[in-house]
């Protein structure tokens, strides 16, 4: 195998470090290659930063700015992969190569490659979740019925909470990395990429346990790592020696503060106004989830969710009511009054309309930076600290103007506080924010291979590694990357690309 790439979700460096006596996996790679802390994009949220990854390019180059988000038609738009958005595995699938793509989220509809892809989540029930589509046979053959995602997301509302939410998170796990073994055995793959979501899922839920010594939970997190670092052990049997091995994650973690509901402070301010009664249409379909979810056991509720038609199923999920809560904003914005409005969740992105033209974009926005720069966090009283990430700057390509114009981060100390784009609140913030953690920009990475150094410590950046691994595998890619090749992490460059680092040291295979 050319390459094996493996997502960890989520994976703070952090924490990485903190525990790495107990990752022994995780440790000998870092050991035997080059790693250190991956900047991720702007938004560090899955999709798109498993897109901006694989192809080594900014949302704006390839359109992709969300799993939801709202377009400048004022329609909800769902992100989406498709094979000319110039993915390293379509590159490697091009060249003759054989690819298998399991499990990456973003990825659904699944699409011919010369191997194999099986879809990440979000997928629709009842739809097909493969390429080619007799996988979906196989593999649920093989798992005792194939799992994408947990249809239900937060284990407080859960009847049974934190205790009756772990085995669902597990058992997603257990099939994944099953499912993975089997088709590493089933196709033997040149290149393989997947990813883990368990990280991710129980970060957001129980960051908040892991210092407080008397909470059951407290090494929840820890225990996850570990479970994570054998997946990584068990998935290394399929290597070869000339394997290169890429570990990273689409970006890191921290605590969550509390919630803002930011279009709440734009109205205040003057700068979003509603139609006379917010309607919040669906909101009967987001009580009947809240019902459901305490009062049927997540295993019926696992079988509800498989045997409805989609448009029932998809109202279970937390990406239905995500959708709902941007839909709600759509409908209730008096566009005519209306100069910025925002969506969100783990910062602020702001979309500045100002239909009437009659204040300058550049004014607008220096009003938003001053207004993100004046909120006081109400758990500590103190002023949050805003990180600002303007358009020109972040977004670039063709599909910038869809791009938000401004997007903010607010940290209050090391915590992060939570964006909410929801409308009616009738209040500015939330003390108990939906997440006990939500995404920062800084992931994690560590590759080791025939040529690559071993015990770098280096930084990089997201776009970076997929031209570097295709730099490892001889191709050139294109060079419409907006990430470069970490040359300095490479021992010796393939033939093909003629180049050596300037470390200038050979080191060999270990
Ligand atoms: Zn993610």
């Amino acid at each position: 195998m050319k390459a094996m790439v493996i997502g960890i979700d989520s994976a703070s460096p952090v924490l990485i470090e903190k525990w790495k006596d107990n990752l022994p996996n995780l440790r000998s790679i870092m050991d035997h290659g080059a790693y250190g802390v991956l900047k991720s994009i702007v938004p560090p949220e899955s999709v798109p930063a498993w897109q901006c990854f694989a192809t080594g390019k900014n949302p704006a180059k390839i359109g992709l700015f969300g799993f939801s988000y709202i377009g400048r038609d004022r329609k909800l738009k769902h992100g989406r992969t498709t094979p000319d958005l110039g993915c390293f595995w379509d590159i490697c699938s091009n060249r003759g190569l054989k690819v298998g793509v399991f499990n990456v989220p973003g990825t659904y509809p699944a699409y011919p490659v010369n191997g194999f892809m099986v879809c990440g989540f979000p997928v629709p029930t009842r739809a097909a979740w493969s390429y080619p589509k007799t996988l979906m046979k196989r593999l649920d053959k093989a798992v005792g019925g194939y799992e994408i995602d947990v249809p239900v997301t937060k284990p407080s509302d859960l009847k049974g909470g934190e205790e009756a939410y772990l085995p669902q998170v597990d058992r997603l796990h257990t099939k994944c990395l099953e499912a993975a073994k089997a088709l590493l055995g089933w196709f033997h793959p040149d290149v393989f990429m997947m990813t883990f979501q368990g990280i991710d899922l129980v970060h957001h839920d129980f960051w908040r346990y892991m210092d407080d010594q008397n909470s059951p939970y407290r090494n929840v997190l820890r225990d996850w790592y570990v479970k994570m670092d054998h997946a990584v052990q068990e998935l290394r049997q399929f290597a070869t020696a000339d394997t290169n091995l890429l570990l990273l994650s689409d970006h890191g973690s921290a605590p969550a503060s509390a919630a803002l509901y930011v279009n709440e402070y734009l109205a205040e301010n003057g700068m979003l106004k509603t139609n006379n009664h917010v309607k919040q249409s669906g909101e009967v379909l987001t009580r009947f989830r809240s019902w459901l979810l305490r009062n049927l056991s997540p295993e019926t509720i696992a079988r509800v969710y498989k045997i409805s038609p989609s448009f029932i199923s998809k109202r279970l999920t937390l990406s239905g009511s995500i959708d709902r809560v941007l839909q709600n904003l759509i409908d209730n914005i008096s566009w005519d009054e209306t100069k910025c409005f925002s969506t969100g969740g783990h910062q602020a992105h702001f979309y500045i309309t100002n239909q009437n033209g009659d204040v300058a974009q550049s004014e607008l926005r220096d009003k938003l930076i001053n207004m993100m720069g004046q909120l006081i966090d109400p758990t500590t009283g103190e002023k949050v600290r805003p990180i600002f990430h303007l358009r020109e700057d972040t977004f670039k390509g063709p599909f910038q103007d869809e791009a938000p114009d401004l997007c903010v981060e607010l940290y209050s100390g090391d915590e992060k506080i939570q964006i909410s784009p929801r409308l009616g609140t009738g209040k500015l913030w939330s003390l108990s924010p939906h997440f006990s953690s939500i995404h920062t920009r800084e992931g994690f990475w560590a590759l080791a291979g025939p040529n690559v150094k071993q015990g770098l410590r280096l930084d990089a950046g997201l776009l970076d590694l997929a031209p570097t691994l295709l730099q490892l595998l001889g191709f050139e890619g294109s060079s419409d990357f907006d990430g470069k090749i970490l040359d300095s992490a490479l021992a010796v460059a393939h033939p093909n690309g003629g180049i050596f680092s300037s470390g200038d040291v050979l080191v060999s295979n270990p």
